[in-house]
């Protein structure tokens, strides 16, 4: 099970050249968008409120308030890293760890910015014929 998640937390990332890819989800998108997904829970121990996918478009479970904080900033929270495959909801894109000039950095796999998202089961038409 755990070695499927790697496989499809590997298949988010390219390494193919030197600017190195991520493909990430924003949690900004799963609140505004109200996703039925996204789940809640409070840390007994602690109080603190996480946030998390039902669905494992990303498994990192995000501290609510730490959260909150970011998207007050300029930057807002940003993404974090996608490790399942996404639905049409969902806030995608692509971040680029390092930028620079020349063949090292030349893109020789421009599929990878190509949407990931399947399309959600809550709306798959077929159920309906
Ligand atoms: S399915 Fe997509 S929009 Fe919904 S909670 Fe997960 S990542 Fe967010
Ligand atoms: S720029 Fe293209 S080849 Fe380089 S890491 Fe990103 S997707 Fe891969």
């Amino acid at each position: 099970m755990e070695s499927a998640s790697v496989n499809a937390a590997e298949q988010h990332e390219c390494r193919q050249c030197c600017t190195f890819c991520d493909r990430v989800v924003h949690p900004s998108g799963c609140i505004e968008s109200r996703c039925a997904y996204l789940y809640l829970f409070d840390d007994e121990q602690t109080g603190q409120r996480f946030m998390g996918c039902m669905n494992k478009v990303f498994r990192a479970e995000i501290e609510v308030e730490a959260f909150e904080q970011a998207q007050r900033t300029r930057h807002g929270f940003g993404g974090v890293k996608m490790t399942g495959r996404p639905i049409p909801r969902c806030r995608t894109s692509v971040e680029k760890a390092y930028g620079g000039y020349g063949e090292p950095f030349d893109c020789v796999n421009p599929r990878f910015f190509d949407s990931p998202v399947e399309p959600d089961p809550a709306f798959d038409l077929r159920d309906r014929l």
